[in-house]
């Protein structure tokens, strides 16, 4: 068992409870105990949020690399961080972003992907426009029978 280093504050703290009260030694013991947790928790910064506050792996901001992606949670790389795996740590892809306090919007993709995609995607508008460009032109008018009698 770990040597509560707090204990020594804690029991001054129940030796004033003590004069002040009236308390058996078992409840002298207890109170004892559980402010010397108390303050270990306290010291570690937050007491009920001791598990639920998780370090990062990583920074978030050195998270997302040229050829990888590294979850902050787990340490795992990947050149997606897809929606799958963010779910086995009950998150969201949105949450995630939110909890690492990326932008709303972030591609949680390896910065050559995302460099990939984003040229694949202008060229694919360029060819869109060539496409509607052409398509339009190739429109003809509609000949409407004349209504004039
Ligand atoms: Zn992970």
């Amino acid at each position: 068992m770990n040597q509560n280093p707090f204990i020594d504050q804690a029991m001054e703290m129940v030796k004033a409870q003590a004069g002040v009260k009236q308390m058996t030694p078992s409840e002298m013991v207890e109170m004892t105990r559980e402010i010397a947790e108390g303050l270990a928790k306290l010291a570690a910064g937050g007491e009920e949020h001791a598990e639920t506050v998780q370090k990062p792996f990583i920074d978030p901001k050195k998270a997302i690399r040229l050829n990888y992606v590294i979850c902050v949670e787990c340490g795992a790389r990947f050149k997606v961080l897809s929606k799958k795996h963010l779910e086995s740590h009950a998150l969201t892809p949105d949450e995630y972003r939110e909890k690492w306090g990326y932008k709303k919007g972030t591609s949680l993709v390896c910065k050559s992907l995302t460099q990939q995609r984003r040229e694949k995607m202008a060229s694919t508008k360029i060819w869109e426009k060539a496409g509607k460009k052409g398509k339009a032109a190739e429109k003809k008018p509609e000949s409407k029978p004349s209504a004039d009698k």
